[in-house]
């Protein structure tokens, strides 16, 4: 359900680069290769969590001297993107030169105005930093170890310049730092401990490590101190409100979303769409309910959607099942797309179905879990959290809201041929830009796009499915219109549950966790609406383009075909 942004990460930063080589590049793609590479010199940790592990052993420190040195970087790249022609690019290379472009306004947006660094302490924050080292299953444990100190060495002082950096911070931020720094204790005190001990270092080397390791635990704990004494000041401290406003909004928007529309403009579309689903689901609502319900249905409108909802959400499988269901039913999924020919699955990268591990636990649901542009070899996993440890009630709750409809609607959406089809397609793409900084809003846009698709096209079509696909939906609505509003109008969470519970039919429960999302967050809740406009808006232009020779898998192999490049871009190619 989550697809994460590593495009926002310029407090990793790396002082003392050498600059770029010199002289003239011959080909745009020469360009790309150079960009790439002084890209990762710039953000290690970054490149580490994407599979890329020859900077595993450095840290950069979050100074002034290190965001100088990154914004040199990104004017210079700025600079020389210039040089090329835009006209005379491939297609291919049109999207990679939008995505280069955008990734650098918003990093000099995000330096020069946005400034995190100084209102958001989460920002600081080195557990990614070791996980994705420590779990590099392509070296051993004692390289990863070695390669680590590096990074461990550089702890003390990275946090000594977050204090310095942090100036204005709002308190939902400064909690948020709280938690996730103490949560760090996992690594020093037991996952690093451990792997020392399972590791054939010499003794001098492991006395070594742990010394490191103590006084990095050491610099996070006075962090966190650091933190919680400011938060104890309460009012007697300023404090920079959690909402970043209009201004700042749109801005955002613009670099991130990457659409052609503004905030503004996708925002009156999403109120005119909430209102067009609230009546289709009245509609289903008054003919499902006499095939269902002897006694006389409510005559409020969202009663009787919301009671029509609540008695179906008993049809869901058993808690012991749910691995087994979902497993059961992507094949017939693949059986069905084959046969109405609605696009090419590749069937030489199966998708396999497993029980989401341990140091993934917590998350809860299912995600997909893509091989990274480093190991495309690598199989292609949809992550289940299983409900065995649920108790009853837990249980309960979860299966009514995943009831078998749903759960049709979320293997669309992250398997087939939501998520797991479209990274497949993205990897056939030569360029590592697209991978690397894909957009957020076409990865998300297609694969809620392909649920309204699938059932126009008539995938276990009926009323009550209709109805099921109608709430998704406007939960995807519903989160463009509450982080839009939580942001810009200063929204408080009665405001938020209003239109999550009452208007969208969601638990009380998830309207809270929501809305805490959209207070530390921003706009990345807005992608999944703006995407599958942007799409749906395309394949009205494309039918009328084509008219007779429009084929809808002709269109989703094409759209497809140019990576996770913003929808904008792929709309020009598509359309001129
Ligand atoms: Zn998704
Ligand atoms: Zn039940």
């Amino acid at each position: 359900m989550k697809y994460l942004v590593f495009g926002l990460s310029f407090i990793l930063l790396i002082a003392g680069c050498e600059s770029k080589k010199s002289g003239p590049l011959t080909s745009f793609s020469e360009f790309e290769d150079e960009f790439v590479d002084t890209l990762w010199k710039y953000n290690p940790v970054w490149a580490s969590s994407i599979g890329y592990h020859a900077y595993d052993s450095v840290l950069p420190i979050p100074n002034e001297t290190t965001t100088t040195a990154y914004l040199q970087f990104l004017n210079a790249e700025k600079k020389a993107l210039a040089g090329y022609s835009y006209e005379k690019l491939t297609p291919s290379e049109k999207c990679d030169y939008k995505l280069i472009e955008d990734f650098l306004h918003n990093g000099i947006f995000s330096i020069r105005e946005f400034k995190a660094n100084e209102w958001d302490p989460s920002q600081y924050n080195v557990g990614g930093a070791i996980d994705a080292v420590l779990n590099n299953s392509k070296a051993t444990l004692e390289t990863n170890l070695r390669m680590l100190a590096g990074r461990l060495h550089n702890i003390p002082d990275y946090y000594q310049a977050a204090r310095k950096q942090i100036k204005n911070p709002s308190r939902e931020h400064t909690d948020l730092a709280i938690a996730q720094n103490e949560g760090l204790s996992y690594f020093f005190k037991s996952a690093l401990p451990d792997s020392i001990k399972k590791s054939n270092l010499s003794v001098a080397e492991k006395e070594q490590l742990q010394a490191q390791i103590d006084q990095a635990d050491e610099a996070v704990a006075s962090f966190v101190t650091f933190l919680k004494e400011r938060r104890a000041l309460g009012d007697k401290a300023a404090w920079r409100s959690c909402r970043i406003g209009k201004e700042l909004y749109l801005s955002k928007f613009r670099y991130e979303i990457q659409s052609h529309y503004s905030a503004d403009e996708v925002y009156a579309k999403a109120l005119i769409r909430k209102k067009e689903l609230l009546n289709e689901m009245y509609g289903l609502s008054q003919s499902i309910w006499p095939n269902y319900i002897k006694t006389a249905a409510p005559s409020d409108s969202l009663q009787l959607i919301r009671e029509t909802l609540s008695f179906l959400s008993q049809k869901h499988c058993h808690k012991d099942s749910f691995i087994a269901t979902i497993e059961k039913q992507l094949p017939e999924l693949t059986v069905f797309i084959n046969s109405k020919h609605i696009i090419d699955l590749d069937s030489s990268k199966p998708l396999r179905v497993r029980k989401t591990p341990e140091y993934m636990a917590g998350v809860a649901g299912a995600s997909i879990n893509s091989p990274g542009p480093y190991d495309k070899e690598q199989a292609t996993y949809y992550n289940v959290t299983p409900l065995t440890g649920y108790s009853s009630e837990k249980a309960e709750s979860y299966l009514r809201e995943y009831n078998n409809y749903i759960l049709e609607i979320l293997n669309i959406h992250e398997a087939i041929p939501g998520h797991y089809t479209q990274q497949i397609y993205a990897n056939r793409s030569p360029s590592l830009i697209k991978t690397i900084l894909g957009n957020g809003a076409m990865i998300e846009g297609w694969a809620c796009y392909v649920e309204r698709m699938l059932l126009e096209e008539g995938y276990h079509h009926s009323p009550e499915m209709q109805l099921f696909y109608c709430k998704w939906n406007l939960r995807e609505v519903g989160n463009f219109i509450l982080d839009y509003n939580v942001q810009v109008n200063n929204w408080n969470e009665q405001q938020v549950k209003h239109l999550l519970v009452e208007e969208c039919f969601q638990e009380s429960a998830e309207a809270s966790e929501k809305y805490k999302r959209a207070l530390l967050t921003q706009v990345q809740l807005t992608s999944y609406f703006t995407g599958q406009t942007e799409i749906l808006e395309l394949r009205e232009a494309m039918k009328k383009k084509e008219s007779q020779r429009f084929d809808l898998k002709n269109f989703h192999e094409q759209f497809l075909s140019y990576g996770s490049a913003p929808v904008t871009a792929i709309s020009e190619l598509m359309l001129h």
